[in-house]
């Protein structure tokens, strides 16, 4: 055995040791994390730093399944319920719907037969982008120079440096997410006015992919028509977006929708308690947030905690999950 497999799988012991260490011992009081992924990317893509590559989502779930309990989302939530909760529990999530979910994730997830959950917005099935990706391929189009967007009220950014391209996509991406449908399209628009062709790619589920990940045991969650901020629309636009939404990925899966996120998912600022009615009113039997932090059997059920380690090295990445686990419960 080569030196490189010999560190790993002591450091594997270690990690599983660790996490058995700070599972809590009294009856009832499992944990457990749920990571949450958008995009996986086929190269690194300096505009999406964020982004994992499938090479790193691959170590990923390579650890995930090492050294981790991986459970389906909602039996995981069910066996908390149910005080019979493994140490070091972890599910899988990926939000918005995006191609690479089915395209990249999904053989690395089957290679270590690891569960997940996919909160899909249907507005986006067959179609090629959302907003923030066309902003994002507007960034790496456009010549250097002054990106100037005052006529539509958006100010200007500079586009000297590969960093100034950066921040014009997280400040642009920031400032449109949390307008309505019509004001992300005109930002758009004025992008492709800009560049000088539409920027739409094909990055987003199609119907046949949806439908596989199905069929591969994937559970489909909700995740909104149009991706709205449900704070910033009313609310019969809000019970529209996440009652239809609900209805047609029921209608093409033919089975019950269960599990829904809310989008950008900041509770208090995205969503409130009039939202996380309207999911159980639709029927879905839990929501989840984009807060950091330990599930519990306490957790209310409509408020979930979801984060994903951000740290690009394997026990820096174990170490942060084993610290959530450890961490307060909210
Ligand atoms: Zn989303």
């Amino acid at each position: 055995m080569n030196q490189a497999r010999t560190t790993t799988r002591l450091s594997d012991s270690v990690i599983r040791t660790l996490g058995d260490a700070i599972a809590p011992r009294g009856a009832g009081e499992g944990r457990l994390c749920i990571v949450n992924y958008h995009r996986i990317l086929e190269r690194p893509d300096p505009l999406l730093a964020s982004e994992p590559t499938v090479e790193t989502f691959h170590w990923q779930m390579e650890l995930l399944a090492s050294c981790f309990n991986v459970l389906p989302l909602h039996d995981a939530l069910e066996m908390l319920k149910a005080e019979r909760m493994p140490p070091r529990a972890v599910a899988i999530t990926f939000d918005d719907g995006y191609r690479s979910t089915h395209d990249l994730a999904l053989p690395v997830l089957q290679q270590y037969q690891l569960p997940a959950t996919v909160f899909v917005t249907t507005g986006h099935i067959d179609k090629g982008s959302m907003w923030n990706d066309v902003i994002l391929e507007a960034a790496r189009r456009l010549p250097r120079g002054e990106l100037e967007l005052s006529d539509i009220g958006f100010g200007s950014y500079p586009l000297h440096t590969p960093q100034d391209r950066q921040n014009a996509v997280q400040a642009l991406t920031e400032r449109s997410k949390y307008l309505p449908p019509a004001g992300r399209a005109q930002l758009n628009h004025k992008l492709e006015t800009l560049v000088g062709c539409s920027l739409e790619q094909e990055l987003m589920l199609t119907r046949d992919m949806l439908l596989a990940l199905n069929r591969a045991g994937v559970e489909i969650g909700g995740h909104t028509i149009t991706h709205p901020i449900l704070t910033c629309v009313d609310d019969a636009t809000a019970q529209a977006e996440i009652a239809g939404n609900k209805q047609h990925l029921e209608s093409i899966i033919g089975k019950p929708v269960r599990l829904f996120a809310y989008p950008n998912g900041k509770q208090g600022i995205d969503f409130d308690e009039r939202h996380a009615q309207m999911v159980r009113e639709a029927g879905y039997s839990a929501a989840f947030t984009t807060a950091v932090g330990p599930v519990t059997r306490h957790t209310g059920r409509y408020t979930i905690p979801r984060s994903r380690p951000w740290d690009n090295h394997r026990m820096k990445f174990a170490g942060r999950l084993l610290y959530w686990l450890a961490g307060r419960a909210a």
